[in-house]
C-alpha cells in the first residue's frame, strides 16, 4: 500500500509532519510538500516557471509551488508508480462550507482524486495545532479503516475531513455531513504602505450562515470529526431546465 501525502502549509509544518508519522506504519507513505505556506492557492497550477524538486533532511521532498503542483508532477513523474490513495494535510485551520474552494489542503487532495485516486484531507478546525496529536490518531483511523475496507480502483473517492482540537478522549466519533455555507467573507484591510500608497489585505472568512444540524460547522461544533465526500462537477443540475428554456427564449440577434 502507497501513499502521497501532501499539505498546502508547507513540508515543514507541524500536521504534515505528525500526520506522516501516523500514517507511516500503515503503509508506504511518500512526501510531496510545498516549500513554502500555500494555503488558500486552491487547484492551481504553476505554468509559467520551472518546479524544482529538493530532499529535506527529514527524507520529505518539496517543492517550490503550490499544493497542486506537488500532487500533479508527483503522480506524472517524480515519484515513478502510482500511489494508492493521496492524503492532504493536517491543515492549520478549519476547511469547512466555501472554505474547500479556497482550500490548498482540498486542492491537493482533489488534483489525486481527478487522477482517479481515492483522496482524502483532513483539516483542524482551529488554527494553532492544539492537540495535534490527537487529529493525527483520529486521521490515522480514517485511513487505517478505508484501506482495511479496500480500495475500489473503479470508484475513486475525496472526502473532506475536519477535526475539532480536543484530546483524543474528548473527540466526538466521524460524522458523514454535508458542507455549510460562510457569510460572505469580512471587509478587505486597508492600510498606509512604506511608499505613500494603499495596500490592501483580504480580511478573514466569514462565519456560518448556514451551520444547521447536518452540516460540518454543526458536527464540529459538537466535538464531532466531519467527513464530507465531494465530488468535483460544478454543474448546477438543477438549473439547467430553466436555463435551457431560458435560451429557448432568446430572441434573434439584433
Ligand atoms: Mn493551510
Amino acid at each position: 500500500m502507497k501513499i502521497l501525502l501532501s499539505n498546502d502549509d508547507g513540508y515543514q509544518a507541524p500536521g504534515l509532519l505528525a500526520l506522516h508519522d501516523a500514517l507511516k506504519d500503515l503503509a508506504e507513505v511518500e512526501v510531496v510538500a510545498p516549500e513554502h505556506n500555500n494555503s488558500a492557492k486552491s487547484n492551481a497550477l504553476t505554468l509559467h516557471s520551472p518546479l524544482y524538486v529538493h530532499d529535506a533532511a527529514n527524507g520529505v521532498r518539496y517543492v517550490n509551488g503550490t499544493p497542486a503542483d506537488c500532487v500533479h508532477i508527483a503522480l506524472t513523474g517524480v515519484l515513478g508508480y502510482r500511489p494508492d490513495l493521496v492524503v492532504s494535510g493536517i491543515n492549520n485551520g478549519a476547511n469547512m462550507g466555501d472554505d474547500t474552494i479556497y482550500s490548498g489542503t482540498v486542492g491537493a487532495a482533489m488534483e489525486g482524486f481527478l487522477f482517479g485516486i481515492p483522496a482524502i484531507a483532513f483539516s483542524q478546525v482551529e488554527k494553532g495545532w492544539a492537540h495535534l496529536d490527537a487529529a493525527a490518531r483520529r486521521a490515522r483511523e480514517l485511513v487505517r479503516q478505508v484501506l482495511a475496507q479496500g480500495l475500489d480502483p473503479e470508484r475513486p473517492f475525496l472526502l473532506n475531513v475536519n477535526i475539532p482540537n480536543r484530546r483524543l478522549e474528548e473527540l466526538g466519533p466521524f460524522e458523514v455531513c454535508r458542507l455549510g455555507r460562510r457569510h460572505a467573507a469580512e471587509k478587505v484591510i486597508a492600510q498606509p504602505s512604506p511608499h505613500g500608497t494603499t495596500m490592501y489585505w483580504i480580511g478573514g472568512a466569514g462565519l456560518p450562515k448556514d451551520g444547521a444540524d447536518g452540516t460540518d460547522f454543526h458536527a464540529t461544533a459538537q466535538g464531532r470529526v466531519s467527513i464530507t465526500p465531494l465530488h468535483v462537477d460544478l454543474t448546477d443540475h438543477r438549473g439547467m431546465p430553466d436555463w435551457a428554456a431560458r435560451v429557448g427564449r432568446f430572441t434573434e440577434a439584433q
